[in-house]
């Protein structure tokens, strides 16, 4: 990457921004706009319509009318495949476009955002090109007399809703399946990052995706995104955020039409360090990198750091000198290690749960406050909270920020005691040279993904997907076409 195209796109103004419905960039029905604030310095990037529930059900019944006049779905796979492809050449194409404008909206760190967003969401919208051909039915082994189909089809309209840690890959997760299973899809991406992702459905048109097919949405999640989750047109509805608004949805669908629901949430994920780590200090360095990149705000984040009791102060003392060396500042200068906090809101909250963990009894080591205020972005310090009880908020509640709690065990079944203490069940890790220790914490932390002597870093050929209160069903690879397929028996006599 060159510093010198990142200034110049960075300097260039951003057009206010529409919805997409059938193909075409609309205002709001009303003709309401929103500010869109960048978080790198609080000033007014652009404005996004503020969509209406009256645009919410004009884009459904765009893409059920494209669904059932099988503009898409009717489409050969070979058909469909060329132009989701061609979909993932724009977004190579216009990768640092993408992301520079990504990283203007909700203060990732360039270097981060280059590889997680455009270069995964091409990467994903590519893996489901591929596998849209091989998607088979099945003969059931029924008896002779009778020949048992099983079709796969699509599901029809999909609702998807998207939050602003990582549109274009979250975004990408959701699309790619549900595209290439052949439904139509809307879409309604975060109220604080929604540029990047918008510009990625102007690219899928430009693709060659039909009007109607991919239409999207933007505005309040509670105007627009619920009018999606109320819609008695929307067949499945996907979702990654946070609990709160899961739990709203499942709510909508029930007392909607009982769409399905599938909900990708937060976590509160434990790094389990234990003094036979392999070596303490790339773990201290890793855990730090696994909790404060991008500020704090990766659903999979290690947020809780369970040491073993023997070890405990000189890791803490480890990971601290690794936070300290991450430069926090400018998302869009190359040398930055942690880039801004999305929102205001975000980082008062974050700072709330620290004046909270100090009130419990924990002791702040590192970090804190807020800094580079001149800047008028919303900027945090990398957070140490010690002496973290398995019943404090700090464990038992989502920061989303750069704030890590610690927690010192004795004993493999303590580790695995407190790692299990909370609700979620999103990602952890463990670091030993035991091999049959590192199996049983695979086996007996309740989560969707465990890492072995690393933290974080899995790509698209593995599922993510919550246990407990983080979620239901899985992104990425294969698995995730079942949430947009339907099974259909045919049941023949012969
Ligand atoms: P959020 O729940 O506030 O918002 C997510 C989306 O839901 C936004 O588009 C928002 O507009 C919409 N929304 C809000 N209220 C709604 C309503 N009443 N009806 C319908 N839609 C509504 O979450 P966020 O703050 O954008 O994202 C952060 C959360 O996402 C964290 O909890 C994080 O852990 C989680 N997350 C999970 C994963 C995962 O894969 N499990 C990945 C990334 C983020």
């Amino acid at each position: 990457m060159d510093q010198n195209k990142i200034d110049a796109l960075r300097a260039q103004a951003v057009l206010p921004r529409g919805h997409v419905i059938e193909g075409q960039l609309v205002h709001a029905s009303d003709g309401a706009s929103m500010d869109i604030l960048s978080p790198i310095d609080g000033q007014v990037l652009t404005t996004t319509a503020k969509g209406t529930a009256a645009d919410m059900h004009a884009a459904i019944a765009s893409a059920r009318a494209a669904f059932e006049d099988k503009r898409w779905a009717g489409q050969p796979p070979a058909a469909r495949k060329k132009v989701l492809h061609k979909w993932a050449d724009l977004i190579e194409q216009h990768a640092l476009e993408l992301a520079v404008l990504g990283v203007r909206d909700n203060g990732t760190e360039i270097n981060m955002a280059i590889k997680a967003e455009p270069g995964s969401a091409a990467g994903t919208i590519r893996y489901y090109a591929e596998a849209l051909d091989k998607i088979y039915g099945e003969i059931a082994p029924t008896s002779p007399d009778i020949l048992g189909m099983i079709h796969k089809e699509p599901v029809g309209v999909v609702g998807a809703i998207i939050p602003w840690n990582f549109p274009m890959m979250i975004g990408a997760w959701k699309l790619g399946p549900a595209l290439a299973m052949g439904n139509s899809v809307v879409l309604k991406p975060s109220e604080t990052a929604s540029l990047s992702l918008m510009r990625m459905v102007e690219l899928a048109l430009d693709a060659g995706l039909p009007p109607g097919v991919l239409n999207a949405i933007t505005g309040e999640g509670a105007v627009v995104g619920e009018a999606m989750g109320l819609s008695m047109d929307v067949d499945v509805l996907v979702f990654t955020g946070s609990g709160g608004t899961g739990r709203r949805l499942m709510e909508y669908a029930a007392r909607s039409n009982m769409k399905r629901v599938y909900l990708e949430l937060g976590g509160k994920s434990p790094n389990v360090i234990f003094a036979d780590a392999p070596n303490l200090d790339e773990a201290a360095k890793v855990a730090a990198g696994g909790i404060f990149r991008n500020s704090g705000q990766v659903c999979v984040a290690g947020s809780r750091l369970l040491i073993e009791a023997s070890v405990h102060d000189d890791f803490v003392a480890a990971v601290s000198k690794a936070a300290q060396a991450m430069r926090v500042g400018d998302p869009l200068k190359l040398e930055t290690d942690i880039g801004a906090v999305n929102s205001e809101i975000q980082l008062q909250q974050n700072l709330g749960f620290v004046d909270t963990a100090r009130a419990e009894g924990g002791n702040v080591v590192l970090g804190g406050s807020r800094i580079l205020q001149d800047t008028g972005g919303y900027f945090m310090e990398p957070t140490i909270v010690t002496g973290v009880t398995p019943d404090a908020t700090l464990t038992q509640k989502e920061v989303f920020g750069p704030v890590l709690g610690v927690t010192a065990f004795e004993t493999d079944e303590d580790a695995v005691r407190i790692a299990n203490a909370t609700v979620y069940g999103l990602a952890g890790a463990v670091w030993t040279s035991n091999l049959s220790r590192a199996h049983r914490m695979v086996r007996d932390i309740k989560t969707g993904v465990m890492h072995v002597n690393t933290y974080g870093g899995a790509d698209g050929t593995v599922p993510l997907g919550g246990h407990g209160q983080s979620g239901n069903g899985s992104d990425k690879t294969l698995h995730a076409l079942e949430k947009y397929t339907n099974l259909k028996t045919a049941w023949i006599k012969l």
